[in-house]
């Protein structure tokens, strides 16, 4: 039984001053986390017994998959990574320590190289597969922007499992079965999520799904459409026109457009002074041009020039997730006085790629094909190009898909239009195929006695990161509201008001309940008024809360439910029946 009266908790009445969203701001008022260092947090009695709580339900899913659990150090040694190419990859989202005598070492980031060289140690026939392994251990990414608490740590608490087959048919049964479980999982926390397809990022492979929680203040956007395509926006593929006669296309011109550095101005000072016969000049008409700097792992940096229809933005994390391992970084002013041939304002593709005078990278968006004509910038200042035409005029290095995707946009499968909305990563499975078991030698015997490279899965739950979703998904204006399953008591057993009979009676209640093996939170402070055990009660978000008080004189307990609200007299003699129902269902 866990007792106000002396567990380590101070429930605090003003938000830290760090925190911006629900979920940090509840965990760290109802004494759930402390923070120790930025991106790196403690956990207090009650906050443990939530993570342990989650901890479980994942570990119950997992062992039900058949999947063993085992337990890898966090401190890694450089070599495999090395391997991988990870160590150089990472760039400096790990972190890397060196012991006494100068040996490089990790903080392990995600453990695909020491699973895979576990099983290559011990393993060397098909007949032992297909393995299922899984931890839940501590991580350490040195996150550039660490975030909401433990919503995005420094430190972190992840499972991660992994999966090895030998042909890609039982790859996929191994997948399914993982994704299934993550269903049970997630559900089981109580979580309203969406699935959608993922980019793999920094874990190469094929193919990958996220899970999800439905957040408006989560970091990532999905998209969905009405029959049934789902994706994070970082995964969404424009769908590619076809390319378009130029036969009778002008030839390109350049005309004075002075004081147009924006897409606005442009689309003004173009209908104002070159207006077209069919319509006025739309800001889809143009070729944005924006520049930003890419920092490579090995710390080498390269401009990039991004061309996308006016009428859109660059977003940053799309452009990321396809430029990945490099790292996006903003294009300072000191950069511009470095490359000259980049025109502040007016840069246009007659200056860019790989044979142009200033042998700047330069992709465009996927709707840039040959034969699409163009307003861009013709690389002086205050003027643009007109007719500017892909595949005639100039020829981009390649593409890519950094083009914001907008509300509305069809779905690349023909599915209909997108409507977009934002979550919260929970769960990332990857489709690895070979990578790793390939750089690491990782090979078995198969039935006709040749050596064949295994293939492998990996899959990630965010089990700290979880805690803070589900306040994000499950809270009010007074605090917590815990889903049963992992809520850090049952009960809430609050005593108010100074007769003696009032904390017996609470007293008994609570060793019956415990008896009956339901977990009680008992608020026993003797001088503390009703109020603040109330808001308390509330704030640290238990889904029972059980008010011994003054009823107690009609031989009656009040039962609220810290979800709806609702209350309701129990007699004190059939308490303990009641809630233990209520809590067993
Ligand atoms: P994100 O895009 O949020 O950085 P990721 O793609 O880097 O996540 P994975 O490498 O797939 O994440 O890790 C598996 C899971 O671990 C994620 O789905 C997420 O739930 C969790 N996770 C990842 N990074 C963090 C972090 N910094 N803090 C807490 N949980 C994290
Ligand atoms: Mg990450």
């Amino acid at each position: 039984m866990l007792r106000m009266s002396t567990l380590f908790v101070r429930t605090l009445r003003d938000d830290p001053a760090d925190a911006e969203l629900p979920s940090h701001r509840l965990l760290v008022r109802a004494g759930y986390i402390r923070r120790a260092a930025p991106g790196i947090y403690s956990w207090l009695p009650l906050g443990y017994r939530v993570l342990r709580k989650v901890e479980q339900v994942v570990r119950s899913e997992m062992d039900a998959i058949g999947a063993q659990e085992v337990h890898f150090p966090a401190l890694l040694p450089r070599e495999p990574y090395e391997a991988s190419h990870r160590w150089t990859e990472y760039g400096d989202g790990i972190f890397r320590l060196k012991d006494r005598k100068g040996g490089d070492y990790l903080l392990g980031p995600t453990h695909e190289e020491m699973f895979t060289l576990l099983v290559k140690d011990l393993y060397s026939s098909y007949k032992d597969l297909p393995l299922f392994l899984y931890q839940i251990q501590t991580k350490y990414r040195d996150e550039a922007r660490p975030r909401a608490g433990i919503l995005r740590g420094r430190e972190f608490v992840m499972k991660d499992s992994y999966s090895f087959d030998v042909s890609d048919d039982d790859f996929m049964r191994s997948y399914q079965a993982h994704r299934d479980a993550y269903v049970r999982i997630f559900d089981r926390l109580g979580l309203d999520y969406v699935i959608v397809k993922a980019m793999s990022g920094a874990m190469g492979g094929s193919a990958s799904e996220e899970f999800l929680a439905v957040a408006e203040n989560g970091e990532d956007t999905y998209v969905r459409s009405p029959g049934g395509y789902s994706a994070n926006v970082e995964a969404v593929r424009v769908r590619v026109p076809d390319p378009v006669p130029y036969d009778d296309a002008p030839a390109a011109h350049v005309e004075d457009t002075p004081d147009t550095p924006t897409i606005e101005t442009l689309v003004a000072v173009a209908n104002e002074r070159l207006p077209r016969d069919d319509r006025p000049w739309a800001a889809g008409d143009t070729l944005k041009n924006v520049v930003v700097m890419l920092k490579h792992p090995d710390g080498r940096r390269e401009p990039l020039v991004v061309g996308v229809p006016g009428d859109r933005d660059v977003d940053t994390k799309r452009l990321q997730a396809h430029v990945e391992p490099a790292e996006v970084e903003p294009f300072a002013e000191e950069h511009f006085a470095r490359y000259p041939g980049l025109v502040k304002g007016y840069i246009g593709p007659q200056a860019l790629g790989e044979r142009s005078a200033t042998g700047v990278r330069y992709l465009v968006d996927p709707r840039v094909v040959a034969g699409t004509r163009w307003v861009t910038g013709a690389n002086e200042p205050g003027r643009h190009v007109f007719d500017l035409v892909a595949g005639r005029d100039f020829t981009p290095d390649g593409t890519v898909e950094a083009a914001e995707v907008v509300a509305g946009d069809p779905a690349p499968d023909g599915s209909g239009p997108l409507e977009l909305a934002r979550g919260i990563e929970m769960g990332h499975i990857f489709q690895l195929g070979r990578r790793f078991a390939d750089a690491l030698g990782l090979k078995v015997l198969d039935e006709n006695g040749k050596q064949v490279t295994v293939t492998m899965g990996s899959y990630g739950v965010g089990v700290s990161r979880a805690v803070a979703a589900v306040v994000e998904n499950s809270h009010d204006e007074l605090g917590i509201v815990w889903p049963r399953e992992i809520a850090p008591a049952d009960v809430h057993l609050v005593a108010t008001g100074k007769d003696p009979t009032i904390l017996e009676t609470a007293g008994r209640l609570a060793s019956g309940l415990e008896q009956a093996g339901v977990e009680v939170l008992f608020d026993d402070r003797p001088k503390v008024s009703p109020g603040v055990k109330f808001a308390d009660a509330e704030l640290i978000g238990v889904p029972t809360i059980v008010v011994v008080g003054r009823n107690l004189a009609d031989g009656v307990v009040e039962i609220r439910d810290r979800a709806t609200g609702s209350r309701e007299d129990v007699p004190v003699g059939e308490a303990v029946a009641h809630l233990t129902g209520l809590v067993k269902g």
